[in-house]
C-alpha cells in the first residue's frame, strides 16, 4: 500500500519563504520583515507580561474584549470584527470558505505569497494578474474575471512593491466585479500610509456585501510574534467565518497586549511619524548612490540591483548580511533583481546607507 498522499493542490505549494533571522546575535540590524522600527509599545509589553502570569485558563473563545477595543478605536461595529492568529489565518479561513476545486482566485503578479498558498491549499487555482510598473492594474484584474472567479486578493499597499491603489481606483475595481466575487483588501500596512486618496477598506465593507478588510498587529504595532490579526466584514461573511474559526484562536496574553497597543496612541503616532520622515530620507540617500528605489507608501522599500552586473541582488544581500544587516530577497515574488528593506531606526538606516555606499563603491 502507498503511504498517505496530500491533495494535488497542497503538493503544488511552494512553502512560504521567511527571512534569515533567529541566527543569534543581538547586534544585527534586522530590516527583513517590516515590523515597525521602534518595536511595540512598552504598555503592550507590560500587559503581555501581566497576562502571561495566568496561562492556565483558556482565553476568550472569540477575542471579545479585543474586538470591542478595535470597534471603539476604529469606530466600527464589534459584531462585524473577527480576530485571527495573524491576519494570515483570516486569509486562510476566507479562502477555505469561499473557494475550492474548480474555482479561481486572482492576485497581483507581485502580490503577497499567502494568497496563492491559501488558494492551492483548498484546491482552487490562483491566477497571477500582471501589474503595470510594479503597481496594481485594475483593468488587468477585471479582464481576468471569469465565472469561475471567487476571490480577488489585494494587498493595499502591496508587499513587497510598496505601491498602492487610490480609493477611486479601488472603487472602480469593486464596481467591475460581479457581486458573487469576494474582494479581500489586505491593509497590513494601512497605518503607515499618509496619502489623502488612500482608503484601507472600511468604507467599502460598510457599503457592499462582498468586501472584507484584513488588518494586523504585526507591522505598525510590532507584535508580530504574538500573531494577532483581524478583519472587518459584512455580517453574513462573519457568520460564515465563525463556523470554521478555531475556538480560542487568539491567546490571552496576545489579546491583552493588542488592546494595550491600541490604547497607546502616542506610540503608534510616533512610529507613523518616524516612518513618514525616515522613508523619504532613506529613498533620497539610496537614490543618490545611483540605485533605483520603487516608490513606496509603506514602511519598506524595494531597491533594484540589476542582474547583468556584478552588483546583483544576491551580491547585495550577501554583502549586507555579512555586515550584520538582514534584508529580504524577493525573487519568490517574481522580483529577482530587487532586495526589500524595512525602515528601521534612523541610526540603523544610516548604517544601511553606509553599507550600500561601500557596496556600490566596492566593485
Ligand atoms: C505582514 C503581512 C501580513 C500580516 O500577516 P500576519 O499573519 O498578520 O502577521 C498580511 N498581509 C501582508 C501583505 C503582509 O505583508
Amino acid at each position: 500500500m502507498a503511504p498517505p498522499k496530500a491533495k494535488p493542490g497542497v503538493l503544488a505549494i511552494t512553502p512560504y519563504a521567511g527571512s534569515e533571522v533567529g541566527l543569534g546575535g543581538t547586534d544585527r540590524i534586522v530590516i527583513s520583515s517590516n515590523e515597525s522600527a521602534f518595536g511595540p509599545s512598552w504598555q503592550a509589553m507590560e500587559a503581555y507580561s501581566a497576562a502571561s502570569e495566568d496561562v492556565r485558563r483558556y482565553p476568550e473563545i472569540d477575542a471579545r474584549s479585543l474586538r470591542k477595543a478595535l470597534a471603539t478605536h476604529h469606530g466600527l461595529e464589534e459584531d462585524r470584527i473577527i480576530c485571527g492568529c495573524g491576519s494570515d489565518q483570516i486569509i486562510d479561513l476566507l479562502t477555505l470558505c469561499f473557494a475550492g476545486p474548480g474555482d479561481e482566485t486572482l492576485y497581483t503578479e507581485h502580490g503577497f505569497t499567502m494568497y496563492p498558498i491559501a488558494s492551492l491549499g483548498v484546491g482552487a487555482t490562483p491566477i497571477a494578474v500582471p501589474e503595470t510598473n510594479l503597481a496594481t492594474d485594475v483593468d488587468a484584474i477585471l479582464e481576468r474575471v471569469t465565472d469561475k472567479t471567487r476571490i480577488v486578493f489585494l494587498a493595499n499597499p502591496n508587499n513587497p512593491t510598496g505601491t498602492y491603489l487610490p480609493e477611486q481606483e479601488l472603487r472602480r475595481l469593486h464596481a467591475g466585479l460581479p457581486e458573487n466575487v469576494l474582494l479581500l483588501l489586505d491593509g497590513a500596512y494601512a497605518e503607515f500610509v499618509t496619502e489623502d486618496d488612500y482608503e484601507a477598506g472600511e468604507a467599502l465593507v460598510r457599503e457592499f456585501s462582498n468586501v472584507v478588510m484584513t488588518r494586523t498587529f504585526s507591522k505598525i504595532y510590532a507584535l508580530a510574534s504574538l500573531r494577532v490579526g483581524w478583519a472587518y466584514a459584512p455580517p453574513e461573511i462573519i457568520d460564515v467565518l465563525d463556523r470554521v474559526r478555531p475556538p480560542f484562536n487568539v491567546s490571552a496574553p496576545a489579546i491583552s497586549a493588542a488592546i494595550a497597543a491600541l490604547e497607546d496612541r502616542e506610540h503608534t503616532e510616533r512610529s507613523r511619524r518616524h516612518n513618514a520622515e525616515t522613508l523619504p530620507w532613506f529613498v533620497g540617500e539610496v537614490e543618490a548612490l545611483g540605485l533605483h528605489v520603487n516608490p513606496s507608501v509603506a514602511n519598506f522599500v524595494i531597491v533594484r540591483f540589476p542582474a547583468e552586473t556584478a552588483q546583483n541582488a544576491e551580491a547585495a544581500y550577501q554583502f549586507l548580511f555579512e555586515r550584520g544587516i538582514v534584508t529580504r530577497r524577493v525573487a519568490g515574488y517574481g522580483l529577482p533583481d530587487w532586495v526589500r528593506m524595512s525602515i528601521g531606526t534612523r541610526e540603523e538606516m544610516e548604517d544601511v546607507v553606509a553599507a550600500l555606499r561601500a557596496f556600490v563603491g566596492a566593485s
